[in-house]
């Protein structure tokens, strides 16, 4: 079965109920959420986000919870060089874990930090701390930590391979770490997806290993391959292009992992059922955005 999906809010009074509705609108087989504003660390009570009515829902349906994923918000940073941020970071993402327990998620993506004051050794080694730390404070808990890959804009750390394996190295319980592989964030980041897909993955499984890979985001990039840009484009609508993404989406060897879309909205309107039913028909519509926009 393709298991693809989109992010989907989780917001007002149904909340994560809100949230599996909206996927289901989409025909999607997956999804993500943000268990609040990802720009922010304001969170409502356990109580507030309506997961009894959500996962009752869920069992009703034909999305499985295997698919589901949460993202935490942006703004945590392991790599803070202030130890008291760094402390606020590690606690809220350890609440982030809990979080994603009791909505009965087993993973959660992570951008891995950015190294503020430059070093990227020592901002290596901070994120590690803050992954085991987290890890132990979350202690029984099958939740997956998983990094993203990252586009490499500012200081971002997870740009290369090499780096991600760094972290993982320094990770205690390797069952509690995992990685969400980012078609825009790669090729931003210099890997050749466009053309050489296969090629890439046999560098990432040598450098980490492809076992690692539990999600995939799968976005076009606004932006050619290396920019370090991290701006994301519609499926088809930018330097990727619809055939290299589709490769990337029905790969052999990722069929039970979930594929999220984190494409832009066009004019307000969420693109994602539109881009689901092409990615199914395995069609490219090159008049897609114009269409939606005239809805
Ligand atoms: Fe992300
Ligand atoms: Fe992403
Ligand atoms: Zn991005």
């Amino acid at each position: 079965m393709l298991r693809i999906g989109s992010h989907v809010s989780m917001s007002g009074d149904d909340m994560y109920l809100g949230s599996v509705k909206e996927a289901l609108s989409y025909q999607a087989t997956a999804f993500m959420v943000y268990t609040g504003a990802p720009q922010n660390t304001i969170r409502k009570k356990l109580s507030d986000l309506k997961i009894d009515e959500a996962v009752k829902f869920m069992e009703e349906s034909s999305l499985s919870f295997d698919n589901v994923v949460v993202h935490a918000p942006y703004i945590i940073n392991l790599a803070n060089p202030d130890p008291e941020k760094r402390d606020f970071a590690i606690s809220f993402l350890t609440e982030e874990v809990k979080r994603t327990d009791a909505m009965h998620v087993t993973q959660i993506v992570l951008h891995p930090g950015s190294a503020v004051g430059k070093d990227r050794e020592e901002a290596i080694k901070w994120i590690a701390e803050g992954v085991n730390k987290v890890i132990k404070n979350t202690k029984g808990s099958k939740v997956r930590i998983a990094l993203e890959t990252m586009a490499g804009k500012g200081n971002e750390v997870g740009k290369t391979f090499e780096e991600l394996r760094q972290i993982i190295d320094l990770v205690e319980d390797k069952t509690r770490v995992s990685v969400c592989f980012d078609t825009c964030h790669t090729h931003d980041a210099g890997y050749n997806i466009k053309e050489n897909f296969d090629e890439v993955m046999n560098h990432f499984d040598q450098v980490v290993g492809k076992s690692y890979i539990s999600v995939f985001h799968i976005n076009d990039s606004k932006n050619p391959q290396g920019a370090a840009k991290d701006r994301h484009e519609n499926i088809g609508f930018g330097y990727l292009g619809f055939d290299a993404l589709l490769k990337v989406i029905y790969h052999k060897d990722f069929t039970d992992i979930p594929k999220i879309l984190e494409t832009p909205y066009i004019d307000d309107k969420p693109p994602y059922f539109e881009e689901i039913n092409m990615i199914r028909l395995q069609q490219f519509d090159p008049n897609l955005v114009e269409k939606i926009k005239n809805t």
